[in-house]
């Protein structure tokens, strides 16, 4: 059949028929944006607004490239590094090299670009930069890591949101003040980003990227209205801009000889600090805190703390500015939040986006895992021959979910972990075995059987029918599909890149049609309640308070959202 559609602009298509859009499901993000209602005039959500349409009624899509990440649906956007060396400067610490190191282990948070700052920390010297697009092992080798030795550096990975992917939006961002170079790396996006952005033009600040990030870098250009009678004050100044913006932010900053890990009065990204040992103690049994430090680094996750040679210190506190020198770390201050709210770190760090290995909370990533693969099995038994997941970040919730109800847990899929992020479009035969292509199916695992399958979420639902057609095409006997997070509903304004509304398969049918819309058996999400409780139970936090965001679950966000 061919395709009825009439470009417009920006990978904006008219399609005369609903039909024609959705059979581009397999090899683009197919995005609503207006049914047509008569010539020239075409509807949205915010309203009617005239378009140069075509003269007959039909919809008009835009077709984003798929990436195998917005197959699954969910992505992080950033994932930040900082290293300040201690004892003698200049140091015979390899500081580039542990930011490199520290970003190929924050790999999983952000893939389309990275990039370093080092400085050798005295006053008004020139910061040395390496960015560009790409993978971190990518975008650098040997040569350009020699170039940015220096005693303190930050690091930075990236995705981005649409249309922003562009070399001039690779953080770290560095601007020249009054006071010197500062480089700024940012995970998160603000919540009022558009005042921000306003109050900054007001004051006649051009900005270039359109990036959060740019924002957070130049408001800490401005000096407070307080002024600074004894000279520069960066502790103000991230107070002024913690005051104005609540969430979602984790900074690390860099200026002349420190670095500051900020991280926002809600707590909604995470930030750790570790204390970087001589390797060989890496492995005795000494306190931590008996060991001279070779220097300090942050992170978004602790998971990256190994490879580099350090031990997890503790995390930064929601709203806590901590200042990292050569001289150790210190918390400068703790920021308040409004009406004594809790904080509200975001729950699919848990779910979804971190490591299995990284530590939030006194807890490790992989235990929270486990214990929502628990309360799914008391909340959602099923009667089966085996368990199985879709790898991998649902292994523990599976592993779990199986020892819970006494069946025995067993692979039923085998990854190709070559397959690589962007889709080469084949044609139409090969792309209908889009799946097959990442996932090989153990047969023996499946022929005959009753299978649970737990995932860690259903986004679009996009991979879940072809994940069990192909259970099927090898004999499964019957499917019932277990998910170990609740349906997401609902968008996120904290740096999650969340599908549209429509796009979200919790809001285009009601769960009661999903097993039919699968292919499975039955289906069953774990509930809101459920989650939290998985990964409240054994939470430690060092002042005992915590607190975690679910707004795309329940529509409640943490702070209101600015339109
Ligand atoms: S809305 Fe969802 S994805 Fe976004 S911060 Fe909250 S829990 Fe995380």
């Amino acid at each position: 059949m061919t395709l009825m559609s009439i470009r417009l602009c920006n990978n904006n298509y008219f399609f005369p028929w609903v039909e024609d859009a959705e059979q581009l499901q397999n090899r683009y993000l197919v995005v609503k944006l207006f049914s047509v209602t008569r010539k020239g005039k075409c509807s949205s959500q915010n309203g009617t607004r005239t378009r140069d349409l075509p003269n007959t009624s039909g919809t008009l899509y835009q077709l984003r490239t798929l990436t195998m990440s917005d197959d699954y649906g969910l992505r992080e956007h950033c994932g930040v590094f900082g290293c300040v060396a201690a004892k003698d400067w200049p140091t015979q610490l390899d500081v580039a090299h542990t930011i490199y190191l520290g970003l190929i282990g924050l790999q999983h948070r952000g893939q389309e670009s990275a990039g370093i700052v080092t400085s050798m920390g005295t006053e008004n010297c020139k910061f040395k930069s390496k960015k560009d697009m790409g993978f971190v092992s990518h975008v650098f080798h040997e040569e350009e890591l020699l170039k940015l030795r220096g005693n303190l550096g930050i690091g930075h990975t990236r995705y981005s949101t649409l249309g922003e992917s562009d070399a001039k939006n690779i953080q770290p961002f560095v601007v020249e003040t009054l006071h010197g170079l500062i480089a700024v790396a940012h995970n998160g996006e603000l919540i009022n980003a558009k005042s921000l952005k306003t109050k900054l033009l007001k004051h006649g600040v051009g900005l270039s990227t359109g990036t959060d990030s740019e924002l957070i870098t130049q408001l800490l250009t401005h000096t407070p209205e307080c002024g600074e009678p004894n000279g520069i004050n960066w502790i103000e100044r991230i107070k002024k801009i913690m005051s104005e913006t609540l969430i979602s932010y984790s900074l690390v900053i860099m200026h002349d000889d420190k670095l500051y890990a900020v991280r926002d009065p809600f707590g909604n990204r995470p930030l750790s600090l570790g204390k970087l040992l001589p390797v060989s103690s890496m492995s005795g049994k000494k306190d931590i805190e008996d060991i001279d430090a070779d220097g300090w680094v942050v992170s978004s996750e602790s998971c990256c703390f190994n490879s580099v040679a350090a031990r997890y210190y503790r995390e930064v506190l929601p709203g806590e500015i901590v200042e990292l020198s050569k001289d150790g770390v210190r918390s400068v201050y703790v920021a308040p939040r409004p009406e004594a709210k809790p904080p509200a770190m975001c729950i699919f760090e848990y779910v979804y986006f971190a490591r299995s290995d990284s530590t939030f909370e006194g807890q490790m990533v992989y235990m929270v895992r486990q214990r929502c693969g628990k309360q799914l099995a008391l909340e959602a038994p099923a009667d089966a021959d085996i368990v199985s997941t879709v790898p991998e970040s649902a292994t523990p919730s599976a592993m779990s979910y199986a020892n819970t109800l006494g069946i025995p847990y067993g692979e039923v899929f085998c990854k190709n972990r070559y397959v690589g992020r962007t889709f080469i479009q084949p044609n139409m035969r090969l792309r209908q075995l889009a799946v097959a292509k990442k996932f090989g199916a153990i047969t023996e695992n499946i022929k005959g059987k009753k299978i649970v399958l737990v995932d860690d979420s259903i986004v679009r639902g996009n991979t879940m029918i072809p994940i069990v057609k192909l259970l099927r095409s090898e004999g499964a006997k019957e499917i019932h599909l277990r998910v170990a997070s609740p349906p997401i509903k609902h968008p996120c304004y904290m740096g999650i890149n969340i599908p549209t509304q429509q796009e979200l398969i919790a809001n285009r049918m009601p769960i009661e049609k999903m097993p039919e819309y699968f292919g499975a058996d039955s289906l069953v999400y774990l509930s809101v309640d459920g989650l939290v409780r998985a990964v409240q139970e054994k939470m430690k936090t060092a002042t005992g308070e915590g607190g975690h965001c679910v707004a795309c679950l329940t529509g409640k966000y943490p702070v209101e959202p600015e339109w």
